[in-house]
């Protein structure tokens, strides 16, 4: 299948430096320092890992920089992060993967958002697609002119006006046009797929561009005397490996930046309490959704995420509110096919490490923090710290100063996606069990409890460069959860009505003919997978 560029998941193409750059520009990356790094340690062959050791591979000469990877098949991986967003394309593309390819080898569906059920109240239902929401009328936003209509009394759900939604309910997909302007170009696509297949595919990937691989435990840390940085690793079997830098993809254990560097972890329990989830995978039943479900539940919520021969579903809840047995049988309850495996319980602590880079160790995926897999954005994270870190590629001073920046950027990512996630639990109107009473009433961080009153008061959404979601994510999750701007945009009061409904009306009925004149999902894989 070719490819037709990339959208961010705003459906806005929005192409990162290096990554972006690389295939046409950018072969190599060389320091020209006089003391480079010779040596990348990568402790874990999870997806972090592989993700780390391929992107490094495919911008590191082998001759100038030697990547060895250890990874435990007796420890394993977690293997449950199975739908992205958008951004994951750059990261394919950028390697030259091929997308067909990557699509049969890990039974990947496409994605073109996320339905929320049950949320703000029971029985209400929305969609966060990846995609702008209509079309801006004289340079204002749509979703401000839907706001208009809305406090003139228009009750024509937002949804309404999204091709991304549309497509998706009707079980349609095909990728965006290459016309910018078609309505039909508005919108971005992120996969669904196996995370047990996608490590192994990027260790073909790897491999072949020299990375060297060992099966063993680490056992022991050695630290360097005079600058505490990590000097070597020893495994079960006797062997040392030294390096120059290390990455640290060995997942919620934190190997090297927690149990040798003694990094400290940011606990967000507080803000996002569910602590544990359960996952089990089952047979495909109906229709072969575009979108990933996620289903408020009474003390947590459950994914489902259809993948080409199977569904991954898993309930993700507090273990202050609920047991492990009762979370375990209501999503064994809630399957909508029969089970292929036995459920599988996982626990975890939402936060991240206090210092993503510390000395000369790289913490990448769950060992450098964990935002509960709400808006699937773990994946994304693990791209971001690949991506500043092949920014900023350090030599063998490990200047405080690279590495202070690149803790500063990644502590915006992950602040960013906290913030969003929390607005899913808190902007609810739930209050039938402890736990949506404690999330409904808790304290947020002040960098939402802002976001929220502008937004409540006349529709307004801060903007930022850096960070995963962009005005539509907001706009979704607001009008979504119910939390609803009580003014509208001042530079839409003198026009009338009457032709904000006309342009409204003119997208609903293009919107709906757009999402009615694609193929079905199961067909458009049929043909292009
Ligand atoms: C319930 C749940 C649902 C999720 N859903 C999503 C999702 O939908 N989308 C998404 O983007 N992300 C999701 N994630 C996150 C996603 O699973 C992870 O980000 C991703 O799998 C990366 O994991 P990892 O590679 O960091 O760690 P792991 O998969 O745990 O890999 C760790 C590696 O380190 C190795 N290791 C550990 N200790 C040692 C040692 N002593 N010696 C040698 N090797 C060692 C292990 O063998 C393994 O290879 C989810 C996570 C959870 C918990």
């Amino acid at each position: 299948m070719r490819n037709r560029g990339v959208q961010d998941s705003c459906g806005r193409v929005r192409r990162w430096r290096v990554l972006a750059a690389a295939p046409h520009g950018i072969r190599h990356l060389t320091t020209g320092s006089v003391n480079p790094i010779r040596k990348i340690v990568i402790v874990g062959g999870g997806t972090a890992g592989w993700m780390a050791a391929a992107s490094l591979s495919r911008f590191l000469r082998p001759d100038q920089c030697a990547i060895h990877l250890v990874e435990s098949a007796e420890i394993g991986i977690v293997g449950v992060g199975e739908a992205t967003v958008p951004h994951i394309r750059f990261f394919n593309q950028t390697l030259g993967i091929d997308e067909a390819d990557f699509m049969r080898k890990t039974q990947a569906t496409f994605k073109l958002g996320i339905e929320f059920v049950n949320w703000a109240r029971i029985g209400d239902s929305y969609v966060h697609p990846f995609g702008d929401y209509g079309r801006a009328y004289r340079g204002v936003k749509f979703h401000d002119v839907w706001n208009r209509l809305r406090l003139a009394g228009d009750d024509t759900p937002l949804d309404e006006y999204s091709l991304p939604i549309k497509a998706a309910k009707l079980a349609r997909f095909a990728p965006p046009s290459t016309d910018p302007q078609s309505l039909l170009a508005a919108f971005g696509y992120a996969f669904q797929f196996d995370a047990t297949l996608f490590a192994p595919y990027l260790r073909t990937y790897s491999e072949r561009r020299g990375v060297r691989r060992t099966e063993g435990r680490v056992v022991d840390v050695r630290l360097r005397g005079e600058d505490g940085c990590i000097e070597s690793l020893k495994l079960a079997s006797g062997e040392e490996i030294a390096g120059d830098l290390f990455i640290d993809c060995s997942g919620f254990f934190g190997l090297l930046t927690e149990k040798s560097l003694h990094t400290g972890y940011e606990d967000w329990t507080h803000w996002l309490p569910c602590d544990r989830a359960v996952a089990v995978p089952c047979e495909s039943a109906g229709p072969l959704l575009p979108y990933t479900r996620a289903t408020a539940l009474a003390a947590g919520w459950q994914w489902r995420i259809p993948l080409q021969n199977r569904t991954g579903n898993g309930y993700v809840y507090s273990s202050r509110y609920i047991s492990d047995d009762e979370a375990a049988a209501t999503l064994m309850r809630n399957l909508d096919g029969a089970a292929t495996a036995e459920p599988r319980l996982l626990r975890f602590v939402t936060g991240r490490r206090k210092k993503t880079w510390n000395r000369n160790c790289v913490a990448v995926g769950l060992a450098g923090g964990f935002v509960e897999p709400l808006e699937s954005t773990s994946i994304y994270l693990i791209q971001a710290a690949i991506t500043h870190l092949i920014e900023m590629f350090p030599d063998r001073n490990f200047d405080a100063v690279n590495i202070d920046e690149f803790n500063r950027v990644m502590d915006v990512e992950f602040d960013r996606v906290r913030d969003f996630i929390v607005l899913h639990y808190h902007a609810t109107e739930r209050d039938d069990t402890p736990l949506w009473n404690y999330v409904r009433t808790m304290p947020i961080p002040d960098s939402l409890a802002s976001r929220i009153e502008l937004f409540r008061e006349r529709g307004v959404i801060v903007n930022y460069k850096l960070g995963l979601f962009y005005e539509p994510s907001w706009v979704a999750v607001y009008v979504g959860q119910r939390l609803l701007a009580k003014r509208s945009d001042p530079r839409l009061d003198d026009v009338p009505l009457s032709e904000l409904r006309q342009h409204a009306d003119k997208l609903r009925a293009a919107i709906n003919a757009g999402a009615e004149s694609l193929p079905t999902h199961a067909d458009f894989i049929a043909r292009h997978v």
